[in-house]
């Protein structure tokens, strides 16, 4: 049979139902280029001449805009649905930085100013013990810069083997570093690192020595590794990663360092992410000594990491704000969690809709092995697709086979739109 007969004609697929709405959300030209693709498809007989419309469907799946989700993972910074919530003040500042702004312009003077002054000065009023900060993309970010700043032409890091951490999708931190031109200096074991293994790696090529949180698993059993308070005096400077973005320590989280701990420790500089348990927008926090911090600022690579006026709009009122999303995710009691669940498992009145207590997470690199105990409303497993589908999504998580909608991270503002979504829920 010759397939090239039976594909159907461009005209005739653009005005099948089934492609209006993708026509009204990605424009005719987008989809007429998809539909082309999978006519070519059709004739080459890699698909059915009917199957043209669905294949125009599929791919334009991924073409789809960011949609908003209810994150009821239990995971409080779920990477994959773009971890910290931002706060309202936060979500409102984004929108008024949106058209013009003063973001390097002092409107007093008429003058130029420094870039994203206001975010800086938050930064620095919370964290006192800093000289100086600096704000970048992402923790990543602020890590190659330190790296490229401080150790590039072959200087030495000098890191312990337990702490050569792979942050996620492949990343790892020991070749985030070497990337800059830094060569890595590993010293003790996975499990074991004492100073000594450090004072004797350290060195006329040392360009510092790196301490990293090892904020996404733990190592249990015969272990050993050194704080930043002893890592000073080996003569050279301590940077430390925290990771998780706390500026002060937080007391239900005793495992995680914060900015100010570890300065008060002795660290030279400090590295931390904006996304996590801080609550704000993606970003890399450095904190430091002011002769440090402005060699970093001064380095080329700083102007290819600085980050936009949104990202600075939305960190200065989150460092503001009286609390974050993630903070009272952190904080609500788990019996404010169950009776939220009994009201809407009442409310949608299933059989199969049961209360049952979890465990919800912090997630993204933090507290790892923390369980923070949670309420879930549960469902057969069969309801995550439908869910995860429906407008808007739910993304629970699926165990022994039941989907766990736990509440941990879902606002009690969107209880309401929860209960629509599993009322709707066929048999
Ligand atoms: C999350 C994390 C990073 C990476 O931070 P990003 O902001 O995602 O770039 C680096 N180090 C540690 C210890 C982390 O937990």
């Amino acid at each position: 049979m010759d397939h090239r007969r039976l594909v159907p004609r461009t005209d005739v697929v653009l005005g099948d139902p089934r492609l209006a709405a993708a026509c009204a959300a990605f424009g005719r030209a987008q989809v007429k280029a998809a539909v082309a693709k999978a006519q070519r498809r059709a004739r080459a007989g890699e698909i059915e001449p009917e199957g043209v419309v669905a294949a125009t469907l599929e791919a334009l799946r991924p073409a789809a805009p960011m949609r908003p989700v209810i994150n009821a993972t239990g995971v409080l910074l779920h990477t994959n649905l773009g971890r910290a919530p931002l706060a309202e003040a936060a979500i409102e500042a984004v929108a008024a930085a949106a058209g013009a702004a003063d973001v390097e312009f002092d409107l007093t003077t008429g003058e130029r100013a420094r870039r994203g002054r206001s975010a800086l000065a938050a930064l620095a009023a919370a964290v006192p013990e800093a000289g100086d900060v600096h704000v970048v993309n992402n923790n990543a970010a602020a890590l190659a810069l330190a790296a490229a700043a401080l150790a590039s032409g072959g200087r030495e890091i000098v890191v312990s083997r337990g702490e050569l951490v792979e942050i996620g999708d492949g990343f790892r931190i020991p070749e985030l570093l070497e990337s800059t031109g830094a060569r890595l200096r590993e010293v003790g074991a996975t499990n074991r690192t004492t100073r000594d293994d450090y004072a004797s790696a350290v060195g006329p090529d040392t360009a510092f020595v790196l301490k990293v949180h090892q904020s996404n698993f733990r190592i249990e059993g015969f272990t050993g590794s050194v704080g930043v308070a002893r890592l000073r005096g080996l003569g050279v400077p301590v940077v430390a990663d925290v990771g998780s973005g706390l500026l002060a320590p937080e007391p239900l989280l005793p495992g995680e360092p914060s900015v100010r701990q570890a300065l008060r420790e002795g660290a030279d500089l400090v590295t931390a992410s904006g996304d996590k348990l801080l609550g704000g927008p993606q970003a890399g926090l450095l904190f430091g000594g002011a002769e440090l911090i402005g060699a970093l600022r001064r380095h080329p690579l700083a102007r290819a990491l600085r980050v936009d006026k949104l990202t600075l709009a939305a960190l200065t009122a989150t460092l503001h704000a009286p609390e974050t999303p993630v903070g009272r995710a952190l904080r609500v009691s788990a019996g404010a969690l169950e009776e939220r669940a009994r009201m809407i498992a009442g409310r949608v009145a299933r059989a199969d809709a049961v209360v049952e207590p979890v465990s919800a997470t912090v997630g993204a690199g933090g507290a790892p092995g923390v369980r923070l105990p949670s309420a879930a409303v549960s469902l057969p497993a069969r309801f995550a697709a439908a869910l995860r589908t429906g407008d808007p999504p739910v993304v629970g998580r699926v165990e022994d086979g039941r989907l766990l909608l736990d509440l941990r991270a879902v606002p009690p503002s969107r209880d309401g739109e929860l209960c629509k979504a599993i009322g709707a829920l066929g048999e």
